[in-house]
């Protein structure tokens, strides 16, 4: 009789769950700075990976990007991270031009389906969306993230060659 203990299954699928999506963070990256390059022609240049806002630097003008990669198409909203933080940056920093790419991922090798540029001066207050906080009983209880409003920002999507 084979015994199999459901908890190391879960623990499994976890830990399989997280290095996949780190996987595919580090695989979009590389994509990036390999295959992209600023309007002004210059390179792109990794940031560390704690500045959370800026993935990228131009090494020419110094115009800084966000990368946000998904493997689902891009629909009405885009995810972000935390809403408190995001208007607090928004009100105090130039925001960086979002880079949108929509990937898949078979076998480790990235696929990029779709790209595309909103540029950082058109991600004003007017097209966040602040989420309902997060309810009493979950582990970050109270945390509030945001979304953009992609309705108001297609217009002003610049799609990429690659
Ligand atoms: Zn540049």
């Amino acid at each position: 009789m084979i015994n199999i203990d459901l908890t190391d299954l879960v623990q499994m699928e976890k830990i399989k769950y997280s290095s996949k999506s780190q996987l595919a963070r580090i695989n979009t990256e590389a994509w990036a700075s390999k295959h992209l390059k600023c309007q002004c022609g210059g390179d792109l240049h990794q940031e560390e990976n704690n500045k959370k806002v800026v993935d990228f630097t131009c090494i020419e003008c110094g115009r800084q990007f966000q990368l946000k990669a998904q493997n689902k198409k891009f629909g009405t909203v885009l995810t972000g991270a935390e809403y408190y933080t995001f208007i607090e940056y928004l009100k105090n920093h130039t925001m960086p031009d979002f880079i949108c790419m929509h990937y898949e991922m078979h076998n480790d090798v990235l696929t990029v389906k779709d790209l595309f540029i909103i540029p950082g001066e058109k991600i004003t207050a007017d097209v966040v969306i602040k989420r309902k906080p997060l309810s009493e009983t979950a582990k970050r209880a109270g945390w509030t993230g945001y979304n953009l409003d992609l309705n108001k920002l297609k217009m002003w999507y610049k799609r990429l060659d690659y």
